[in-house]
């Protein structure tokens, strides 16, 4: 992991005149008592009600903590998942800073460790140590770092190999299905009845970790946690079968593939339509989108060269009847946007920082803007003036949210510092999934610059 990343210049922490006091993400875990291992275990048995899942472990026997436990994460049910694979045995989760919302008493009880999202924060692997070497727990994190948007796996840190290699403990994987199905990030309050599958794999050995290069490792992990949730259900063909299955999806598909218009999509009941040209899906019981309605959008002159370029794939090329290629679609389209040197946002936002996890401070209005400089929040609080400045080359994703559920329910990205996060709800709408790809391309376009170099 990178040395702790110096403030950009001209970065101005808000100042909260000592009526703040700061939050401790350095503080060592403690190690789960199993009264609490058992707890978790039982409240999560109880809270699953009659949701069918399966935990399979392949691979596994004799394999007993210490070790690192990596799980892909699609929404809350996983850490019941991860605690019923994980039994009897204690667990040190990684979790972030909003989990601890006013309960950091009860988060450390049962022994987390506190990060803040998308930060070079050097005490994180001090904490990481310390619970495989001194409590002997499981180590547990969630590499992508937030819930998958569109059912597969998000961009993996490349830190994961160094930090695998430098703990020389054993690594375990597990990958779950079907959490996404039943409880999409665009629509997680309203379950659809989808059965959930964990597979709890053995994938590195200490010895592998010893002898493998950071390279190979990442490989492993990286293999080990692809997952594409889509492809699952055709697999399984399981059938969603809600009327409101489609609701939502507007927030991850915001850009119409036919007149490409961005941030006019809506969604309702099966439907996806775009408002701009009219163009509307229908989702599948098996998750595959269909046209229904053509629209007025006529093919740009962009859109026929894209098309001829696909040697006959056109309309799987305009159409996309499968979500994460319509995703990974908008993704190119940002990359260009970059590439072009066109790439900026900007807007107004609504501001709570949470420097600690008692609560949200409402910090008013400011403004955002992301460019190739990075993300930089400026606004006024107590009749100063603050600027939160994270460089492009510093933040390798972006913490979204869709309806996040601890402010207001409504869109929001959120941007950390070391010691403080700051919560930005845009007053533009559906720009965070935007967003969020623009970070992880500025990222990859810095790293690129940085190499040929
Ligand atoms: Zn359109």
């Amino acid at each position: 992991m990178k040395m702790k990343a110096k403030n950009v210049e001209g970065h101005i922490e808000p100042n909260y005149k000592k009526n703040v006091k700061y939050y401790n993400t350095s503080k060592l875990p403690m190690k789960q008592r199993f009264i609490f291992t058992w707890l978790i275990w039982l409240l999560s048995k109880v809270s699953m009600g009659g949701v069918k899942y399966k935990v399979e472990k392949i691979n596994m026997e004799g394999v007993k903590p210490p070790y690192i436990l990596l799980s892909n994460h699609m929404y809350f049910v996983d850490f019941k998942l991860n605690a019923f694979a994980t039994y009897p045995y204690p667990v040190n989760n990684v979790a972030t800073v909003d989990g601890y919302y006013r309960r950091p008493w009860l988060m450390e009880l049962i022994g987390c460790i506190c990060k803040r999202k998308f930060t070079n924060d050097l005490m994180l692997i001090k904490s990481i140590q310390h619970s495989l070497k001194k409590h002997k727990s499981i180590l547990c994190m969630y590499p992508e770092a937030r819930y998958s948007p569109a059912g597969t796996t998000a961009i993996l840190p490349e830190a994961l190999g160094k930090l695998i290699k430098l703990s020389k403990m054993p690594v375990v994987v597990t990958l779950h299905h079907g959490n996404y199905l039943r409880t999409p990030f665009w629509d997680k309050d309203s379950p659809r009845k989808v059965p959930l599958y964990t597979t709890m794999t053995h994938i590195l050995s200490a010895e592998d970790v010893q002898t493998k290069s950071v390279d190979e490792i990442n490989e492993i992990v990286k293999n080990a946690l692809t997952y594409d949730e889509y492809a699952w259900q055709e697999e399984q063909e399981i059938r969603i079968t809600e009327d409101f299955r489609a609701r939502g999806l507007h927030k991850i598909l915001y850009k119409c593939p036919a007149c490409k218009a961005e941030s006019n999509m809506a969604s309702e009941g099966i439907k996806l339509w775009c408002k701009s040209c009219g163009r509307t899906w229908e989702m599948t019981e098996l998750g595959r989108l269909e046209v229904v309605e053509e629209g007025t959008a006529t093919k740009s002159a962009e859109v026929e060269a894209e098309v001829l370029a696909q040697d006959g794939e056109a309309s799987q090329r305009y159409d996309f009847s499968r979500v994460p290629e319509w995703f990974e679609w908008e993704r190119s389209e940002v990359r260009k946007e970059i590439l072009a040197g066109t790439y900026h946002f900007e807007d107004e936002v609504d501001v709570f920082s949470l420097p600690h996890p008692a609560k949200f401070i409402d910090m008013g209005k400011a403004k955002l803007v992301h460019d190739y400089d990075g993300f930089k929040l400026e606004g006024i609080y107590n009749g100063e003036r603050y600027c939160i400045k994270r460089s492009a080359i510093g933040m390798n994703g972006l913490h979204v949210e869709y309806d996040y559920v601890y402010v207001r329910p409504e869109d929001c990205i959120d941007i950390s510092t070391d010691k403080d996060s700051f919560y930005c709800y845009p007053k533009k709408n559906d720009v965070i999934t935007k967003l969020s790809f623009a970070t992880e391309e500025l990222y990859r376009y810095e790293k690129e610059k940085l190499r040929e170099s």
